[in-house]
């Protein structure tokens, strides 16, 4: 039966230990994966900036996931070195070729000044709640933390609103707005799905509140009693991450996407017509990236553009759609995966069919195009031109 001391002789004969200045002579991204395997207590004081907190019980299980690439170069690391020291003997049975232990450990890497902070300590409750998410090792705590810090703004609390305003408070969306001036009528109810039918006749957007509340208690959740108009647009977007576009008229669209362009914040934009929905996200952080009106430069006439009140939709359609919508709104705020920018999802939901569109900027758009405007002054919003500049867009239009 071999002692401790056996054990860690033994390891040393196989498993590098790479001091503190050897590990940041690479620069990111040629860096290896820094693993921190030491326990969440220890990890909640302090842990090196970039690394990947998988304890030592669960190492095994977890990192192939965290690490696919049996060859990639790997530095695990616990508080000083011994834990580590054996954890990497272990990964070498697994087949990593390529794997180490920092000598000295985290103590080490504080010493020597190396860049490390202290994380958004969950509390035990929200550890439990977003359990599923502190699993996955492209969000664990600190993108859990991202999503409590951040800010979602839903406009409309109806058929996109309602799915996606439950999912993002169900992923722990710290603060979401829900703006709304309608009121829960019966025939909402089929898709709706955030309001109850003791809340007919109530205003959607404090039902909608209601119901984030009581999801889950760590979302502020804000209701916004109005309609948004060009005189209140900045005042209820500012400060926001994300914005989800639920809206179900032109006029809005095209008013949120303005405001949106000149205070450069991604919109989710989502719309759905009897048993068809598209998705994109409209990005102004990123220069390559369309705005509404790029890839709509007027509206359609009103007799070809009939609402849901008018033309039906199937109720399950908007539940999809949003769902597309909330997902993409966590992407960005985890910055994770490639957002659905410069592409359109078609979705039918007859054929059960979605294909992409690719999308593109254009450089004539009257709005985030070389001479677009530096406010809104002077447009009109109304669901019948939407002109931004009466001669660009008819000279688009035509
Ligand atoms: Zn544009």
């Amino acid at each position: 039966m071999p002692t401790l001391q056996d054990l860690l002789h033994n390891a040393r004969q196989t498993v590098p230990e790479p001091d503190v200045a050897t590990v940041l002579q690479h620069d990111q991204p040629l860096r290896p994966t820094l693993i921190d395997v030491r326990e969440q207590d220890e990890v909640d004081q302090g842990i090196v900036d970039g690394a990947v907190h998988i304890p030592r019980g669960y190492l095994e299980l977890r990192i192939e996931q965290a690490v696919p690439d049996h060859d990639a170069p790997v530095v695990l690391y616990c508080a000083g070195g011994t834990r580590s020291l054996l954890a990497a003997k272990a990964m070498q049975e697994m087949g990593y070729a390529n794997v180490a232990s920092l000598e000295g450990g985290f103590n080490a890497w504080k010493s020597a000044g190396a860049p490390w902070s202290v994380p958004t300590a969950l509390t035990a409750e929200q550890r439990r709640r977003y359990s599923r998410h502190l699993l996955l090792p492209d969000v664990g705590e600190a993108g859990q933390a991202k999503l409590l810090d951040a800010k979602v703004l839903l406009i409309g609390a109806g058929g996109l609103g309602s799915p996606a305003a439950l999912y993002l408070a169900a992923a722990g969306i710290g603060t979401l707005a829900v703006i709304d001036d309608d009121v829960v009528d019966a025939s909402n109810l089929q898709r709706q799905v955030i309001h109850t039918t003791d809340a007919i006749g109530q205003s959607k957007a404090q039902s909608a509140q209601r119901a984030i509340e009581a999801l889950n208690p760590d979302v502020n959740a804000v209701a916004i009693e109005d309609r948004l108009t060009p005189d209140n647009v900045f005042d209820v977007i500012d400060g926001y991450d994300v914005i989800v576009d639920g809206s179900d008229n032109f006029a809005t669209r095209y008013l949120l996407n303005d405001a949106t362009v000149l205070r450069k914040i991604p919109v989710v934009h989502g719309s759905i017509f009897r048993f068809d929905g598209q998705v994109t996200v409209l990005d102004p952080r990123d220069d390559a990236s369309p705005c509404y009106r790029c890839l709509f430069p007027s509206p359609p006439p009103p007799e070809l553009a009939p609402n849901c009140a008018e033309a039906g939709v199937l109720g399950v359609l908007p539940g999809v759609i949003g769902l597309l919508q909330a997902t993409e709104a966590i992407k960005l705020v985890l910055e994770l995966g490639e957002p659905l920018v410069g592409r359109l999802l078609m979705y039918d939901a007859r054929s059960m069919d979605f294909h992409t569109l690719r999308v593109k900027r254009s450089p004539f758009c009257p709005m985030c195009g070389e001479d677009g405007p530096d406010s809104l002054e002077g447009i009109t919003y109304d669901d019948i031109s939407c002109a931004i500049r009466p001669d660009i867009t008819a000279s688009v239009a035509d």
